[in-house]
């Protein structure tokens, strides 16, 4: 089989599900899988919603009518003889999420979250399933999370791999099918999610699972470039580059692919192509075993939003093995994510990302024992392939908080 996953930006509107269909045609969809997220910037949408029902807000019928206005007028524009059927569909999902919000009594914000964030993929997997079932692209909709299992570690669940693999191995593969990326269930059938853009993760996974020919992650980008277009000038399209090396990309935060994508691909050599959805003739860029990066250029990826903390001991002592295992595990309970360390003889610095709020938890707790210092909203560029020009032009952009280098890879926190 081949996995195909098509992101946000490609399911936008009707316009862009009929591209989706152009592509299709295009490439040929036999024993296909198709991973699809939700629509356009849905999953903001449903955590507007989330956010108004955990701070009991006036506003939470407000929020929940523009994601049903939303997906009501991509119906519009889409369906002719199919509409009664998939009005009837959608109109069970808001009734399923109704349901929730009215019965559910569990406090747990990141429970919520999940039960509340798959609602986007649902829709979206409905609605482009049965629109290619009224043109003729005659398809199976799965509910991914029948397969795809997971622990209960809400919005960031991690897989079980024995459970998923014998699921999924249940699949015919002479069929085309559509599932919803970014969600799987715990053993007891509650929904997970993967993380935020954790789609990528999910075509990995079938693309393992069912031992793939190759995984396609179509795009509104020529490929994988050496910058984020969206930041930096004249990116430039890598046509080639190694598991290995798009690993090391996307963990430091090259936002085109989800870090965990790789691995399960590696594991069995099965190629990445990340192409363009607009430009069916263009080869985009493949992920896979060989030449490591082509051309070979430096590359850039920002991370904004950091904090740099600064800590050291309130008794001058030094910051060593034993205040460096301490201060991990604090970070490690407030869920932290640590993108850069530096440490020197009396202070210990890490830039981190508040992905859960728990930043000010964290500061309460990590202040009786340290002395703590730090800077918001600052700004963390890592350059791969790093050549003094690349570097220069970085420095260019702001004031240097800190600069670390190590063979290749240069990383630069800017204020
Ligand atoms: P999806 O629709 O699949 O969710 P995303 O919006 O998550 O797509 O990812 C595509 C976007 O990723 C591009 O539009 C681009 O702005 C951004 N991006 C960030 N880094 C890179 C990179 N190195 N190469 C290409 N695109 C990048
Ligand atoms: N819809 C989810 C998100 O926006 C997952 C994904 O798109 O990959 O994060
Ligand atoms: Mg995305």
């Amino acid at each position: 089989m081949k996995i195909f996953k098509f992101g946000g930006a490609s399911v936008k509107d009707a316009e862009s599900i009929k591209n989706v269909v152009r592509v299709l045609q295009h490439e040929g969809f036999e024993n296909t899988l198709i991973v699809i997220s939700a629509m356009g910037k849905m999953t903001n949408a449903f955590e507007e919603i989330i956010h108004s029902y955990c701070n009991k807000k006036d506003d939470l019928p407000q929020k929940i009518d523009f994601v049903r206005d939303y997906h009501f007028n991509i119906i519009e524009n889409l369906f002719t003889a199919n509409k009664p059927v998939i009005i009837l569909e959608i109109e069970q999902f808001f009734g399923q999420l109704s349901g929730f919000l009215i019965k559910n009594k569990n406090n747990d914000y990141n429970f919520i979250y999940d039960q509340i964030i798959g609602f986007g993929e649902l829709l979206s997997t409905k609605i482009v399933s049965i629109y290619l079932n009224e043109i003729g692209i005659k398809n199976s909709w799965v509910d991914v999370r029948d397969y795809l299992k997971t622990d209960d570690t809400y919005r960031d669940a991690y897989v079980n791999w024995d459970a998923t693999l014998q699921n999924i191995s249940k699949l015919n593969s002479d069929n085309l099918y559509i599932t919803q990326g970014f969600l799987g269930s715990t053993a007891q059938g509650k929904t997970t999610s993967l993380g935020r853009e954790g789609s990528d993760y999910t075509a990995a996974i079938f693309a393992y699972c069912l031992n793939a020919v190759s995984l396609t992650i179509w795009k509104d980008v020529d490929g994988v470039l050496n910058a984020d277009p969206r930041f930096f000038d004249n990116a430039e399209l890598l046509q080639q580059i190694s598991y290995g090396e798009a690993i090391e990309m996307a963990f430091y935060g090259a936002s085109v692919i989800h870090p965990k994508t790789l691995k399960p691909l590696e594991n069995k050599n099965i190629p990445l192509f990340v192409r363009s959805f607009y430009n069916l003739n263009a080869k985009g860029t493949i992920v896979g075993k060989g030449h490591y990066l082509l051309p070979d250029i430096p590359c850039f990826i920002l991370k904004q939003q950091q904090i740099l903390v600064s800590i050291s001991a309130l008794d001058f002592s030094f910051m060593v093995e034993y205040n460096l295992s301490d201060i991990f595990k604090i970070l490690h309970d407030y869920k932290l994510k640590v993108n850069l360390i530096q440490n020197s003889a009396l202070s210990f610095s890490v830039c981190i990302e508040d992905k859960f709020n728990t930043f000010q938890q964290f500061l309460t707790e990590i202040n009786k024992k340290y002395k703590v210092t730090f800077s918001e909203n600052v700004s963390l560029y890592t350059i791969r392939h790093a050549n003094e020009n690349a570097v220069n032009k970085i420095e260019e952009k702001g004031e240097i908080l800190l600069k670390q280098a190590t063979k290749g890879t240069v990383q630069l926190v800017l204020k």
